[in-house]
């Protein structure tokens, strides 16, 4: 990743560039917290995949903010700094979505605890109006798309807690936006590896689950896929990292089988959400977290589902945090 020499120096006073401000190193602290909750990552996934149609090779042609604020103030001048600009691209990074304006900025939302997108199409206004009125208090910020056709596409932002939040970072400064700039590999991509978990579990002793969890490892690894992860490598939440790692450095069998595992539950329930893709857009149009079904998540009680286990479903609490998994096949 390239760093720049000095990043104060390079960002003073340019407009919409990332500027490092108590407000937006308090807003960096509260990120890395949330980031540890819903949604996880394969939701955000989903939505992005149901939004890039939409929005990329499309322009935004209207802005409309419905309040100031979310979690955060709404970005200053942020309607005059991205209208008329067309969406080149909607990526992700961990559990942030970033949608790449064509000679402009970047807009990084983060869907915080409750929130959602809804796709609205049709050039009538009255196709608008589904009878949604009590939801439609939530609507915070609405983009309007237009295709080249001139059709448009209404993407409503909902957020009855307004946890979520959105920014506006230049696109050069992305790798230094201090959410994104210590952040580790993504857990879907080929950069994650039993190696790199090596280089960062090596002599010390933190308990499995907590590692996970620190976004500097992994990003964007929630509570849920890795109480998923752990039970189908047969790894208990409790193991102190440093014992998967050999003498010399080297990722043990245990940590390669837990790396597949993480690699294989995000990409099963990214495939979940895309499969479930369809329905949600037909039904209501909207886009947000979907119940995917979990082998111990939130199973207390339950047999455990490794064949020949026998087990039984436990919760333990760590940090603060459920823990699930099964006391009989994960050591
Ligand atoms: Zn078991």
């Amino acid at each position: 990743m390239h760093l720049p020499g000095n990043p104060r120096k390079s960002h003073v006073r340019r407009k919409g560039a990332w500027d490092w401000t108590e407000r937006h190193a308090n807003t960096y602290m509260d990120l890395c917290r949330m980031d540890a909750d819903m949604p996880e990552l394969p939701e955000v996934e989903t939505v992005r995949r149901g939004l890039a149609p939409f929005m990329e090779g499309r322009r935004l042609v209207r802005l409309t903010l419905n309040r100031a604020d979310l979690r955060f103030p709404l970005p200053v001048d942020f309607r005059a700094r991205v209208e008329g600009h067309r969406i080149e691209r909607l990526g992700r990074r961990a559990k942030y979505l970033v949608m790449m304006l064509e000679d402009g900025p970047a807009i990084i939302a983060h869907l915080g605890m409750s929130g959602s997108f809804r796709i609205e199409e049709g050039n009538a206004l009255g196709a608008f109006h589904h009878a949604r009125s009590k939801d439609q208090a939530h609507d915070h910020v609405v983009f309007t798309m237009a295709a080249e056709d001139g059709s448009e596409a209404r993407i409503v932002y909902n957020d009855p807690r307004r946890f979520g939040f959105m920014d506006l970072v230049e696109a050069d400064a992305l790798d230094r936006y201090p959410a994104f700039a210590a952040l580790g590999p993504e857990p879907s991509g080929n950069l994650l590896s039993a190696t790199h978990l090596a280089e960062r579990f090596r002599e010390r002793r933190t308990p499995i689950k907590a590692a996970l969890l620190d976004q500097h490892v992994i990003a964007g690894l929630g509570n849920i896929y890795v109480c998923e992860a752990l039970h189908r490598s047969g790894i208990a939440p409790t193991v102190p990292v440093r014992s998967l790692v050999s003498a010399a450095g080297r990722p043990s069998k245990r940590l390669e089988a837990l790396t597949r595992a993480i690699r294989e539950v995000i990409a099963e329930a990214i495939e979940a959400g895309g499969s479930s893709l369809r329905d949600h857009i037909r039904t209501d149009g909207s886009l947000g977290y979907f119940q995917h079904r979990f082998r111990v998540y939130d199973r207390e009680g339950e047999a455990c589902p490794t064949p020949g286990c026998g087990g039984t479903v436990a919760r333990i609490v760590q940090s603060g945090r459920s823990t699930f998994c099964c006391p009989d096949c994960q050591r």
